[in-house]
């Protein structure tokens, strides 16, 4: 069920034992939120975890506490943790790993601005209108006359910066900049931030090279693609940033990463500049936004590369 920001604001104050939770593949605005969120709950006194069931990538480390997000346990015996509240940002429930199964049945609040996200937690505080989480989460301290220290500007203003592209993308709005604004008045840095969170290994750097070498062009040019089959995913550390370079080719619309996972399952990351390529990912059961969306197959390279290409394709076709 949808709620107001001033309920979400409630459920945050009632609870007194919390944990917070984002998205697998953490992204800037999953990690500034929820440390944001974690800084606001901790200055109120109350017992306040941030456990995300992947790895940290090392370019949030500058981001105060960003030390203490911890992995789920599950208890050997199966016994879960009562807790209070189970604060799930920037996704919903399906996409926070093992996180679910160590706490439900908790209480759950959901915060989130992915328009595919389903409403199926029983609280839900949805704004696709909003650019990033972390804009909703700067909303709900406002709202909750929150002291935003420095710490808090930090992150919820890395969320912000990354949702948006350094607030460049079109989800970028007259309120993003002005809560952009704020943030700076209360601390935030943003020459720190963006070094941090644009420093890549010299490896990496000349690793992505090569792959953006291989980029194919589809589609009189309109799709854009790196594909990575499993020698080539191992030969990178990270593909973070990757299809970042493919936006910049003069006439694409669709900007279209493929790598390998595991055997026979292919991560699919897409961009775009017309095309609603969220409809494409939920068609997969993916999801994310109309300019930027991802889904997982579950098949071959090869069949993988045709698939996602042939509903490209189609959608561009409209
Ligand atoms: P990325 O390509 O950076 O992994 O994801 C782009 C956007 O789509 C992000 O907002 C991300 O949260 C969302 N997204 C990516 N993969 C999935 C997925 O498998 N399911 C859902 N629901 N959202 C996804
Ligand atoms: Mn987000």
């Amino acid at each position: 069920m949808r709620i107001s920001l001033k309920e979400a604001g409630t459920l945050l104050q009632e609870a007194q034992n919390i944990v917070i939770t984002a998205h697998v593949n953490p992204d800037g605005d999953a990690i500034g939120s929820s440390l944001g969120v974690m800084h606001y709950l901790h200055d109120l006194g109350k017992r306040v975890r941030v456990i995300i069931d992947d790895d940290i990538l090392s370019n949030f480390s500058f981001l105060n506490a960003c030390d203490i997000i911890e992995k789920p346990r599950i208890a050997e015996n199966g016994e879960k943790e009562s807790i209070d509240l189970l604060l799930v940002l920037d996704t919903n429930i399906e996409r926070v790993g093992k996180v679910a199964d160590a706490f439900l049945p908790a209480q759950i609040l959901n915060i989130d601005h992915h328009v595919t996200n389903d409403l199926s937690c029983p609280a839900v505080y949805l704004d696709p209108d909003s650019a990033a989480t972390a804009e909703i989460i700067y909303q709900l301290l406002r709202e909750m006359n929150a002291e935003i220290t420095k710490d808090i500007a930090m992150a919820v203003y890395t969320g912000l910066a990354t949702d948006t592209g350094f607030f460049r993308f079109p989800n970028t709005t007259p309120f993003t900049m002005r809560a952009a604004a704020d943030l700076l008045e209360r601390g935030a840095e943003p020459g720190i931030i963006s070094e941090a969170v644009e420093a890549k290994p010299f490896a990496r750097v000349v690793g992505m090279a090569k792959a953006v070498e291989a980029t194919e062009l589809f589609f009189d040019g309109r799709i854009a693609g790196i594909f990575l089959d499993q020698h080539s995913t191992e030969a990178l550390d990270s593909t973070e940033g990757l299809i970042d370079a493919l936006r910049v080719i003069e006439g694409t619309d669709v900007s279209l990463l493929l790598k390998w996972k595991e055997e026979n399952v292919f991560r699919v990351s897409m961009r775009s500049k017309k095309t609603n390529v969220s409809k494409v990912a939920v068609s997969f059961s993916g999801g994310g936004h109309e300019r930027a969306a991802g889904c997982t197959l579950k098949m071959s390279f090869s069949e993988a590369k045709r698939t996602i290409l042939e509903a490209l394709e189609k959608a561009m076709e409209k």
